[in-house]
């Protein structure tokens, strides 16, 4: 099987052909360069048998260049016109009948994957990269791994460990689910419109086995911003508002041996998950 990635001007001129602007508000700067994408695909792994669930595909650029590998794709795209043509795209490009599945639908608010696919890769729309990673990741517990473009502040954020100062509650909550690393750099040059942000690749493993319950998250995740909403003071007073007193609130952290001095970004997950379970 041979894939045929699109090119610049391809791209440009599917999108005038659809009478696609491309908007700030969907997210939409496009990859035109088939290094790019290829990079993107090699960061991620992708294998032949691979099931991958990509997050806007767009035009299509990143999805052919996974379609590439032999992987079989499902594609959640929330522009209409761009989900009725990528699966003419994909036929025009030499992608045999039966490797893509397209989703006609809103990333934030799916909740059933056809294809249950392992594997995400995407060059996420910025405006709500976090909570659709949280919200993937939440939904879909058969996602095993990925590596997603995002803002390169965003992915720093995601990869940071505690003690350092972007350290915050998107990276708590990400590590929840399992390590995160930087994975590359990309050019502003290969997207179009090209945007006034830099981007990096950032990649994720799901750690074997789920580290609480459901409800556990929930109440983990909840302290968790509590502690980052006042993230310059200590514990003890950032979470008073949800355990009722600066007092009591030491006493929940003393018994799961944080100290209520401590600060929101001097704890791991696991301390956080600690402070879930000792709650009353
Ligand atoms: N994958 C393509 C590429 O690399 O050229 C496009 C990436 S572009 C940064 C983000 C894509 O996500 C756009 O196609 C946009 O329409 C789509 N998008 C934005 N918000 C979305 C959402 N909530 N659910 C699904 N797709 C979304």
């Amino acid at each position: 099987m041979t894939v045929s990635l699109l090119g610049a001007a391809e791209i440009r001129r599917l999108a005038a052909d659809l009478d696609v602007t491309p908007t700030k508000k969907l997210g939409q700067n496009f990859v035109v360069d088939a290094n790019t994408v290829r990079k993107i695909v090699h960061a991620a792994e992708v294998q032949p048998s691979d099931r991958v669930v990509e997050i806007g595909p767009g035009l299509g650029s990143l999805t052919l260049a996974i379609l590439e590998t032999g992987a079989r794709v499902t594609a959640v795209e929330i522009d209409h016109r761009l989900a009725e043509r990528l699966p003419h795209t994909a036929r025009d490009r030499g992608v045999p009948d039966g490797a893509l599945t397209v989703v006609d639908a809103d990333a934030m608010r799916v909740t059933e994957l056809p294809g249950t696919p392992t594997v995400l890769v995407a060059n996420l729309p910025y405006n709500v990269s976090v909570p659709v990673l949280l919200h993937f990741l939440e939904t879909f517990p058969f996602l095993e791994r990925g590596v997603v473009m995002v803002q390169a502040e965003v992915a720093e954020r995601l990869a940071a460990k505690p003690g350092s100062k972007i350290y915050g509650a998107p990276s708590v909550k990400a590590a929840w689910y399992g390590p995160w690393r930087l994975c590359g750099n990309v050019s502003r040059q290969v997207f179009w419109p090209v945007p006034n942000v830099d981007s990096l690749l950032v990649g994720f493993h799901r750690d074997p086995e789920p580290r609480g319950t459901e409800q556990e998250r929930v109440r983990t995740f909840g302290i968790v911003d509590a502690a980052f909403n006042q993230r310059r003071k200590m514990l003890r007073q950032a979470l008073s508002g949800i355990f009722g007193s600066s007092a009591e609130a030491s006493a929940v952290l003393e018994r799961a041996d944080v100290a209520p001095t401590a600060r929101g970004e001097d704890l791991t997950v696991e301390d956080f998950l600690r402070i879930a379970r000792v709650v009353p």
